[in-house]
């Protein structure tokens, strides 16, 4: 990779504290603004550990092929991390994710294709799978199994996190869709002291809390299958989210922070709030907002108003 890139700039994004909510006293809200990551998500901190990883492994060569099945934000990671080298990246995204996420890979110079709706991150799995088979010198990272991807944010992420608070870190709040950020910041917190709560954020539509599988609003989190990495006994709690409630905080936040969040962001900070609420004084928790609305304008995240 060359030095001075853009690729230097992957990490270290800003926390900030959110205010605008009336919190019991001594409770405060912080937030992790993953979107200002050059690739615009927190992905980009996975992407171009998923290709170090996959070069220091020898599962490809300098000229190989990375397919990867994703909700899109990992796929931009992949590609970003990607510019400047001689691999190429095939991202596997099914219907139903957001335009502008394909534009952006493709803008990167890296491929999409598109599997059914219907089938979800299942079939994009799959169809990765089976691809990868046809095509020499290519690997399949496969984020929502390879520890890379919580160890990425056990060793990144987190230790930024701790020294932002210096370590005054009470409860965290993230959302899950492979669970990687989940994973590697509960391990690295509860490592540093048992007693912080780490807490699971998912859209109603995801299996986390014993629901059934179905359609959501709420993108790049939800579960359709438990991933391996995922250590239950590190969930304190778990928040199921209406889409509903996702997308009024997704608005108060532009409005009220200026703030422009995509819509799990929308969720964690709801999920974040309600755990405000009952917290007693003195209590920091930080959460994370994984991307920005300007990749989800096209569906509609903000209603239109007239002027
Ligand atoms: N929010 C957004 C917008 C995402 O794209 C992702 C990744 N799919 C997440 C949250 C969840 O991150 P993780 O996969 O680490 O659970």
């Amino acid at each position: 990779m060359r030095k001075q890139s853009v690729h230097t700039l992957i990490g270290n994004t800003p926390l900030i504290e959110v205010r605008y909510l009336p919190l019991p006293e001594g409770v405060r809200i912080f937030a992790k603004l993953e979107y200002l990551n050059p690739g615009g998500s927190i992905k980009d901190r996975l992407g171009i550990n998923l290709i170090h990883h996959a070069l220091q492994e020898k599962h490809i060569t300098a000229n190989g092929t990375i397919i990867e099945p994703t909700a899109g934000n990992t796929g931009i990671g992949l590609a970003l991390a990607a510019v400047g080298t001689s691999i190429s990246i095939c991202c596997i995204i099914p219907e139903g994710f957001s335009q502008e996420k394909v534009q952006l890979i493709r803008a990167l110079g890296a491929k999409v294709i598109r599997t059914p709706k219907e089938q979800g991150i299942k079939g994009a799995i799959e169809y990765a799978r089976a691809l990868s088979k046809t095509i020499s010198d290519s690997y399949c990272p496969m984020q929502f199994e390879n520890p890379v991807n919580p160890k990425t944010y056990y060793e990144t992420l987190a230790p930024e996190i701790w020294s932002q608070l210096d370590g005054k870190v009470d409860i965290f709040v993230a959302g899950a869709g492979s669970g990687g950020t989940f994973t590697g910041m509960a391990r690295y917190l509860k490592e540093r002291n048992e007693s912080i709560r780490t807490v699971i954020v998912e859209p109603e539509g995801s299996i986390l809390n014993g629901g059934e599988a179905g359609a959501h609003q709420t993108e790049g989190i939800g579960m359709e299958k438990i991933p391996a990495f995922l250590d239950l006994s590190d969930i304190d709690h778990i928040y199921t989210v209406s889409d509903k409630d996702a997308f009024r905080a997704v608005e108060q936040l532009a409005r009220n922070e200026g703030l422009l969040v995509g819509s799990s962001s929308g969720a964690a900070f709801h999920a974040a709030f309600l755990e405000a609420k009952s917290a007693t004084k003195g209590t920091n928790i930080v959460t994370i907002f994984p991307d920005s609305s300007d990749r989800y304008l096209s569906k509609g995240i903000y209603k239109e108003e007239e002027v």
